[in-house]
């Protein structure tokens, strides 16, 4: 009823304020276009703004070059002033549908291949699978080898493949002593890295290794292990961003330390995610408060993943996800099944006393999350996908509705996922965001994400249009450094790896 409504003021607004015909044309699927101007679009900003519109978006030589008001008021109030649809080499018809900033993808990993001998036939299938979700800019933070990273992302910045911008945060990786942290840090910085990511570290190492990051330039984000380190020592080292969420609850439990049983065993991925879905229960609130309180202080960002858990809360939704029929590749699905060798395939005599006590702890989470936020704490989106059922892309959308579970509302989930990751990656000035000046990657999506969130999905959803049900199309186009990709092509083209692979099998 709503999206209806809203397609119907846009369509009334439109015919009179729009008299140049409304379709696209001459765009080329992946062609970098001279002037192209996405018409009659309702713009989400990505800075949490409300929604607005309609405008046209002026793209020239990968940049927002202009917005051009279209709404009534504007134009009686001085015209459409210069440019605009008429003066398009190439347009986009954004009629009825909603534009936003190409989505940042926070916390990321580039994958060929998937455990022993599990071949994704090259990183395609996971490439385009992420520009088909609308993500035009990813945060890989640990990838299959440090020096391809860096080769993929200076080939996915000169378009010579096709997928989002990457932002390389290779691991610190397997260091024994402070000296040699300081050394890895100094090695990466002449690789060209952008970050660094740190993942179970002692605390002379974590020490060390901040330090000559922070002399270097380089932005640290820590996947905290049940470990030495908490969040209290993110918040002394000045770490840019804390992931997922172990550490936080941690630092605010009073004994220091989870009560585990006897038997326990970290090393044990079924004990420690078993465990790990009674450890928001042990914190306590005022504790809490104070770790919260002092991340904002310290400039601390949370990327929260909630989605790469959330089989530990209801594994049957997670092994049944729609998209898997099509879209699965097999090697991933291999790499699915239980089996204590691949890392978060530990589902094996899960039972319904873990998933209630997970959902519990997903509650808990979620509060804190809000707390962090009315407290001016930098949310970010990522959905750290290829493990645990979580697909490339689709993850990051249902990243959004579980954000959107948590209680915050739509234009505050865009911004986390748009210009608050730009922020964490230090791009704020021009990424994130639709602004003038700013690089062209936008987002044309079949649907008003801000009523339904599910519309991002690559493939889309099902709605009702015109009294008659209708598959949307998702993220229609992807618009990259000013480049257009048809997001159903990229489908298409992604299902076919898939049918080729399952043909081999
Ligand atoms: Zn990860």
């Amino acid at each position: 009823m709503v999206l209806s409504r809203i397609l119907w003021t846009v369509a009334a607004i439109a015919a009179v304020s729009a008299p140049m015909t409304a379709q696209t044309r001459g765009v080329v699927h992946g062609q970098k276009p001279g002037r192209l101007v996405i018409h009659n679009a309702i713009i989400v900003d990505g800075s949490g703004a409300p929604a607005r519109g309609p405008v046209d978006i002026v793209v020239e030589n990968g940049l927002i070059t202009n917005i051009i008001n279209l709404d009534p008021v504007s134009l009686r109030g001085g015209g459409r002033g210069r440019g605009g649809a008429a003066g398009a080499d190439v347009q986009i018809d954004a009629t009825g549908k909603y534009v936003l900033p190409g989505l940042i993808n926070a916390h990321a990993h580039l994958q060929s291949t998937r455990g022993q001998n599990m071949s994704l036939g090259g990183y395609e299938y996971n490439l385009k699978l992420w520009l088909a979700s609308g993500i035009t800019s990813v945060r890989e933070v640990g990838s299959e080898s440090d020096t391809e990273i860096v080769n993929n992302r200076e080939r996915l910045a000169k378009a010579e493949i096709v997928g989002p911008r990457i932002f390389a945060y290779p691991m610190l990786g397997n260091v024994k002593t402070p000296a040699e942290a300081r050394a890895r840090v100094q090695y990466l910085k002449k690789l060209g890295v952008d970050g660094i990511k740190i993942l179970g570290v002692e605390r002379d190492i974590m020490t060390a290794m901040e330090d000559e990051a922070r002399k270097v330039g380089l932005r640290v984000a820590h996947h905290v292990g049940v470990e030495e380190t908490n969040a209290w020592d993110d918040i002394k080292l000045g770490t840019t961003s804390i992931e997922h969420w172990y550490g936080i609850p941690d630092a605010a439990i009073p004994d220091g330390r989870q009560h585990f049983p006897s038997d326990y065993n970290y090393l044990n991925e079924t004990d420690r995610f078993r465990w790990a879905g009674r450890l928001w229960r042990e914190a306590d609130p005022k504790l809490l408060d104070s770790v919260l309180t002092s991340m904002v202080r310290a400039n601390v960002a949370w990327v929260p993943t909630m989605d790469i858990y959330e089989a530990s809360r209801d594994l049957q939704r997670a092994q049944n996800q729609p998209w898997f029929r099509e879209y699965l590749h097999p090697s991933l699905e291999n790499y699915f099944k239980p089996d204590p060798a691949n890392h978060g395939s530990y589902f094996i005599g899960w039972s319904s006393t873990d998933e209630a006590y997970w959902k519990e702890n997903y509650r808990l989470w979620m509060a804190a999350l809000r707390d962090f936020e009315r407290k001016g704490g930098v949310i970010g989106c990522g959905d750290d996908a290829g493990f645990i059922y979580e697909m490339y892309g689709f993850g990051l959308i249902r990243e959004m509705e579980l954000h959107q579970e948590a209680g915050f509302q739509p234009l505050k989930i865009i911004q986390h996922c748009t210009s608050n990751n730009a922020k964490i990656l230090g791009q704020e000035d021009h990424l994130g965001r639709i602004k003038v000046g700013y690089t062209a990657d936008l987002i044309v999506v079949d649907g008003n994400p801000l009523e339904n969130i599910k519309v991002l999905y690559a493939g889309g959803t099902n709605a009702i249009r015109d009294g008659k049900e209708v598959r949307t199309l998702g993220s229609e186009w992807i618009i990259k450094d000013g480049i257009p990709y048809n997001g159903p092509q990229l489908m298409r083209e992604v299902k076919a790896i898939v049918d080729k692979a399952r043909m081999k099998q």
